[in-house]
C-alpha cells in the first residue's frame, strides 16, 4: 500500500476535472495527531502503519490545478458540482486572465514542483504552496473587501507559520537573507554613483579645456575621482564575496524560486513570528466582518487570536481579545438571564439553565486567564 494516492478533483476556479497526487487523507483514518497545540499545531502525527511515521501531512495541504494553477487546501477542490461552489469563485474566474505575466510564471513553476514527485516534497515545497495560495486570496481580497471570508486567509498564514516553526527547529531554515545583504550593498553602491554624478557635476572638467586648471582644481579632480573609484571598488568586491560565498551553499530549485516568490511578493511574511502576527491580524478581521460566525465560534476564534498574540510577545493586543470575550459573554449571559426572569416552560427552563452553566464556567475559565495574563505583565 501507497501513503500516496491519485485524487480527482474539480477545480473551482476553471471548473476542469483533473487527477492530482495527494496524500491519503485523515478521511481514510491512516493518521491522527498525538497532541495538540493552543493554536492547533500538532508537533507529532501517528500513523496506523508505522513504516509512514515520518510522513508529515503538513506537508500535502496544498493542492494544485494542474490547469489554471489555482491552489488552495484540499476542501477547495471537494464541491462535487457548480452549484456548490461558492460565490466567490466567479470572480477568480473573470479575473484569473488579469492576474501578471511574471505572476503566472511563479506559480506555473510552484505548480511544476507540486506535481513532480511526491514523495519528494519538503518544507520549502509546502511554504511556495502557502505562498500561491495566499496570492490568489489576496488577488480576490484586494477587490472585495467587504465580502471576503478573512478566516481563509488567516488559516493560511498560521499554516505558513507551523511550516516555519518545524523548519526552523530542524534547523533548516531558509537562508534567504543574503539576498536583503546584497539589495543593501546594491542601494548603496547607486545611491554612491549617484552623489558621484552631482559631485562630478560640479567640477568643470568635461567642458573645459584641461590645460586652463589650476593646480587645485586638477587636485579636487584627482581626489574625487579616488575616492569614488576606491569607494565603488569595495561595493564591487562585497558583491563578488558574497557570490562565492554564497556559491558554496548548494541552491536547490526550490530555494530560488522562494528567493524569486520573496522578491516579487513583498507581503509575504519570512519568519514563523511574521506570519502568526499575520494570521492574527487577519483573524481579527475575520471576528469583525465575517457575517457567520455565532458567539461561540466567535469567542474560540478571539482565543485563538489572544494566543497568537501572546505567542508574538504583543500583551496588549492579547489582552484586548481577552476583554472582548470577557465582554460579549457577560452580555450574553444577561440575555440567557433575562429570559429566564420571563415565564417559560419547564423543557425551556432546564435548557437555557444548563448553557448559562456552561457559560458560567466558560467566563471563569477565561477571566482566569486573563487575570494570570495581566498579573505577568504587571
Ligand atoms: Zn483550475
Amino acid at each position: 500500500m501507497n501513503p500516496f494516492y491519485s485524487r480527482k478533483i474539480y477545480c473551482p476556479v476553471c471548473e476542469a476535472k483533473s487527477e492530482v497526487q495527494t496524500l491519503i487523507g485523515a478521511v481514510f483514518n491512516k493518521y491522527y495527531p498525538v497532541r495538540r497545540e493552543k493554536d492547533q499545531y500538532v508537533p507529532q502525527w501517528k500513523w496506523y502503519d508505522e513504516s509512514w511515521d515520518h510522513i508529515n501531512p503538513y506537508l500535502y495541504a496544498i493542492i494544485f490545478c494542474p490547469l489554471c494553477h489555482y491552489c488552495n487546501f484540499q476542501e477547495a477542490f471537494s464541491y462535487k458540482n457548480k452549484r456548490d461552489i461558492p460565490r466567490h469563485y466567479s470572480y477568480l474566474r473573470e479575473k484569473k486572465y488579469d492576474i501578471p505575466d511574471i505572476i503566472k510564471e511563479i506559480l506555473k513553476e510552484v505548480n511544476c514542483l507540486y506535481s513532480k514527485n511526491i514523495s519528494m516534497r519538503n518544507h520549502t515545497t509546502a511554504i511556495l504552496g502557502i505562498i500561491c495560495a495566499v496570492f490568489w486570496e489576496i488577488f480576490f481580497l484586494e477587490k472585495n473587501k467587504h465580502t471576503y471570508p478573512y478566516r481563509n486567509i488567516g488559516r493560511l498564514y498560521l499554516r505558513l507559520s507551523w511550516l516555519y516553526r518545524e523548519q526552523r527547529l530542524s534547523g533548516n531554515a531558509n537562508n534567504i537573507k543574503p539576498l536583503n545583504e546584497i539589495e543593501k550593498i546594491v542601494v548603496n553602491m547607486v545611491k554612491h554613483l549617484k552623489d558621484f554624478c552631482v559631485e562630478g557635476r560640479k567640477i568643470p572638467f568635461l567642458t573645459n579645456n584641461f590645460s586652463n586648471y589650476k593646480k587645485e582644481q586638477v587636485s579636487i579632480i584627482i581626489e574625487t575621482l579616488d575616492y569614488a573609484v576606491s569607494e565603488l571598488s569595495e561595493k564591487t568586491s562585497e558583491i563578488l564575496d558574497f557570490f562565492s560565498s554564497s556559491n558554496n551553499i548548494s541552491t536547490s530549485p526550490e530555494t530560488l524560486l522562494l528567493e524569486k516568490s520573496f522578491a516579487l511578493f513583498d507581503w509575504i511574511p519570512k519568519n514563523e513570528k511574521d506570519a502568526l502576527i499575520k494570521a492574527a491580524q487577519n483573524f481579527e478581521a475575520a471576528s469583525t466582518h465575517d457575517e457567520d460566525l455565532n458567539d461561540k465560534a466567535l469567542w474560540k476564534l478571539l482565543e485563538l487570536i489572544a494566543y497568537l498574540y501572546e505567542k508574538c510577545e504583543m500583551p496588549e493586543k492579547r489582552d484586548l481579545c481577552l476583554r472582548e470575550i470577557i465582554k460579549s459573554s457577560n452580555q450574553k449571559r444577561a440575555v440567557i438571564n433575562g429570559k429566564l426572569r420571563k415565564k417559560t416552560s419547564y423543557a425551556e427552563k432546564c435548557d437555557l439553565e444548563y448553557n448559562l452553566k456552561k457559560l458560567n464556567t466558560y467566563i471563569e475559565e477565561i477571566s482566569y486567564s486573563y487575570k494570570e495574563n495581566t498579573k505577568i505583565n504587571q
